[in-house]
């Protein structure tokens, strides 16, 4: 039950994005009583995604807090053995399941859907919707939106991902905070020839990379995630078209499944096309508005992007139930807490390009050596180790529950 002294019962809070970031706050905010509404681009609830993982004993206790962890279990995708093969498929090193899954993975439009659920009564959920103007008052921030009529709100939080537009509004243009890792990445579903049942297989040719799994045991279907090296590429981000033909161009002539993936891409519906980047803040709150998770301190993958987001949400919405609801106190311990945390997690992510993709023959190669030493069985528990180090690297306060 909720202690009185932390009720907060008179705070509005508006927050831009519902996929992992956005519901995991409103979960944690309802459950100190405040009067939250989410206001998420997408005409419903984004389904499927990729999948995200949790490792080590912070994710743990925060899902726990949350009511969340066994139904997360009861979802997972229960990823196997993960190989990279060579050009006619042989496996050269088989990378064990923790050491890509963590502790339990997840799709994350699943998570998302588990997450509003829980909240769909106590939250008001807006689709369909954006943000069109914010103006931070002394009373509250005066929100227009491009559909509904114009409100006020206490806080806003943008949880609108890597190229947050709330952080556009409040903190200016995205070229300011985002670090470009001279790679590429794209993921769209396949048809699963391969027959791979809760397996995946990489194949790399210097430069570029095809990943194919199959995460939840559907023998038709598989998800392709290709990676390649790259100077920065101009093009429209909402142009499919435009980055089919970059893919397209990027992948010709790759061997093993490279020919039947390239068939697929040209019927994809569900194309996902971005930059490997990070987003690096001065600062996460300007006023009455803060950012959270990747809108904050995202990489685009390989730094345990959505645990940074539901440590973070919880991390915020503790510390605005510590505060009694006072926005300049709560926003400066979450700044404080969860910033070096942040920063630990995005450090491993610059490592994802060229895990996937290395530039020669010569550093797949010591890729290969370097992975079939670290799954080998005396490694493997020091490896784990390793990647909850930065997962870890967080001492979570006790906030009233
Ligand atoms: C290939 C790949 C693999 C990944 N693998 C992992 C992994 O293994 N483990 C892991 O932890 N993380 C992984 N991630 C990262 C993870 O997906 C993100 O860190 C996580 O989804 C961040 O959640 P978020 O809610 O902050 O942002 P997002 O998931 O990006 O959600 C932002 C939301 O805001 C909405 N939105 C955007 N603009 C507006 C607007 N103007 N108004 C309203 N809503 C808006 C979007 O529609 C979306 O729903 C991976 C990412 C990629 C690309």
């Amino acid at each position: 039950m909720t202690n009185k002294t932390h009720d907060l019962g008179h705070l509005t809070v508006l927050i831009s994005g519902a996929s992992v970031a956005g519901p995991a706050l409103a979960l944690n905010l309802a459950r100190y009583g405040a009067r939250v509404t989410v206001v998420e681009k997408a005409p419903a609830l984004r389904g499927g995604g990729f999948a995200v993982d949790f490792r080590g004993h912070v994710h743990r206790t925060v899902l726990t807090s949350m009511g969340i962890w066994d139904e997360i279990h009861a979802h997972q995708t229960h990823m196997g053995r993960q190989s990279v093969v060579d050009a006619d498929g042989h496996a050269r090193v088989d990378l064990p399941s923790e050491m890509m899954s963590g502790d339990v993975e997840i799709f994350r439009g699943e998570l998302a859907r588990i997450m509003y659920e829980r909240t769909k009564d106590r939250v008001e959920y807006v689709f369909g919707d954006s943000i069109a103007t914010l103006t931070d008052t002394p009373h509250g921030v005066d929100v227009t939106f491009d559909n509904s009529p114009s409100r006020r709100f206490d806080l806003v939080i943008g949880a609108d991902g890597l190229h947050s537009h709330t952080r556009g509004l409040v903190f200016g243009d995205e070229s300011r905070y985002l670090r470009f890792f001279d790679h590429y990445v794209a993921g769209f579903e396949v048809p699963n020839d391969l027959g791979l049942d809760r397996t995946g297989r990489l194949y790399s040719e210097p430069g570029r990379a095809i990943a194919l799994g199959n995460y939840d045991g559907d023998p038709d279907r598989a998800g392709a995630l290709l990676v390649f090296r790259s100077e920065r590429l101009s093009y429209d981000r909402r142009d499919t078209a435009a980055q089919k033909r970059i893919l397209a161009e990027r992948f010709a002539g790759m061997g093993w499944e490279g020919p039947n993936v390239l068939k697929a891409l040209e019927a994809a519906d569900d194309l996902y096309f971005d930059a490997i980047a990070q987003i690096h803040v001065d600062r996460l709150t300007k006023g009455r508005v803060a950012l959270l998770g990747d809108a904050g301190y995202g990489a685009t993958m390989g730094g345990m992007g959505t645990g940074v987001a539901i440590v973070g949400a919880y991390v915020l919405a503790g510390e605005l139930a510590l505060a009694g609801g006072d926005h300049r106190m709560a926003f400066a311990a979450y700044e404080s807490r969860i910033r070096d945390f942040a920063k630990g997690c995005q450090k491993t992510s610059g490592n994802a390009g060229p895990f996937f993709a290395p530039a020669t023959e010569r550093r797949i190669r010591s890729r290969d050596r370097m992975y079939r030493l670290l799954a080998s069985r005396p490694l493997a528990a020091f490896f784990k180790r390793l990647t909850e180090k930065s997962a870890t690297g967080i001492k979570l306060p006790e906030y009233p529950v």
